[in-house]
């Protein structure tokens, strides 16, 4: 008598993933005190800011289960089929888990972002946070204590100073940024929507912020509307998924209609990680229940590849000596 075959775990097709999904398969760190690896993963389910629709809240959970299906197994990194090239060949990841957060207190979840962000920079690994709504991103940039550049990739300006009392909102983080005493210049990019209430608008230009809009991206090519922004230094990249159009990202609190593509958005990020020395990253506001078919976590997945594709490239230094550009703090071993 035979049984039909049953699966077996690792090695079967297991149609079904079996166990727990952490990003791109990385091992999991959840004691930062032991971090060791190049790039540190943390899941920020902090979504009580939103003053639209709430859901960000899952986007940690939904990006991380749906980047499994880049997982891989011995950090031979991925090959990018358009570009030939061989993507994060030997750089480690580990995720490590989510930043516990809790309802209402906000002051608690923002300090327990802030230390967690410097506990990673401490182990001498990139954060990379999923958020999340978008005020993580003032905790977030408020550790790293030393000057940085803000590149912003959102359909919002975030600039609001206050409204009605609220000045922490998801509508405040760039605002808040561009107050600390290290933040040096502000790019942001992909703005577009009609303002009722402009001042923001305004306070951004007189702050001299650079504001590149979609329309420039789609009008001129990603390249050439880039061209606009200055010289950077240790670069802080913040991507609000609203930036792209509503029909490739569909899945987020807030969509404006317009907007990019994920070409533009993965050759935007590539064009920042080559004139940048990019110390941290976050990608935020995916809303998984406003996004059935996944395609929002999906494009968030991919895009978080690529970019750390490029910040981690391999590519001739000053001397054309073949060297990558971010330094790899631990070829072997990956987290523990
Ligand atoms: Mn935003
Ligand atoms: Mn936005």
């Amino acid at each position: 008598m035979s049984y039909p075959e049953v699966n077996k775990g690792a090695g079967s097709q297991a149609l079904l993933r079996q166990g727990w999904a952490t990003f791109f398969g990385a091992p999991t760190c959840l004691d930062l005190e032991k971090l060791k690896a190049d790039i540190a993963f943390l899941g920020v389910p902090l979504d009580s800011t939103t003053n639209d629709r709430p859901g960000s809240r899952f986007g940690p959970a939904g990006v991380r289960d749906v980047s499994m299906r880049y997982q891989h197994h011995d950090w031979g990194g991925w090959l990018d089929q358009e570009t030939g090239e061989q993507i994060l060949q030997g750089v480690t990841m580990a995720d490590c888990g989510d930043v516990d957060i809790r309802v209402v207190d906000l002051d608690t979840n923002f300090n327990k972002i802030s230390r967690a962000v410097e506990m990673v920079l401490g182990n001498g690994a990139l954060p990379v946070l999923v958020g999340g709504d978008h005020a993580i991103t003032y905790p977030s940039t408020r550790a790293f204590h030393r000057p940085l550049d803000i590149v912003y990739f959102d359909a919002h300006l975030d600039f609001t100073d206050e409204f009605k009392g609220v000045k922490f909102s998801h509508d405040n983080p760039l605002r808040r940024v561009s107050e600390l005493s290290f933040v040096q210049g502000i790019t942001i990019i992909g703005i577009r929507g009609a303002l009722s209430f402009a001042n923001p608008y305004w306070e951004a230009k007189e702050k001299g912020a650079v504001i590149i809009p979609s329309l420039d991206i789609r009008r001129h090519g990603v390249d050439a509307a880039l061209s606009r922004i200055p010289g950077l230094g240790d670069t802080y990249v913040s991507v609000d998924i609203d930036v792209l159009d509503p029909a490739v990202a569909p899945g987020t609190g807030y969509p404006e209609p317009g907007g990019i593509a994920y070409y533009e958005l993965k050759d935007a990020l590539v064009n920042i990680a080559r004139r940048s020395n990019v110390v941290g990253f976050d990608l935020v506001e995916v809303a998984p229940w406003f996004d059935p078919t996944q395609r929002t976590a999906r494009t968030a997945a991919r895009l978080i590849l690529d970019f750390l594709g490029e910040v981690f490239a391999i590519r001739p230094d000053a001397s054309g000596r073949m060297a990558r550009k971010t330094e790899v703090v631990s070829v072997k071993g990956g987290a523990q």
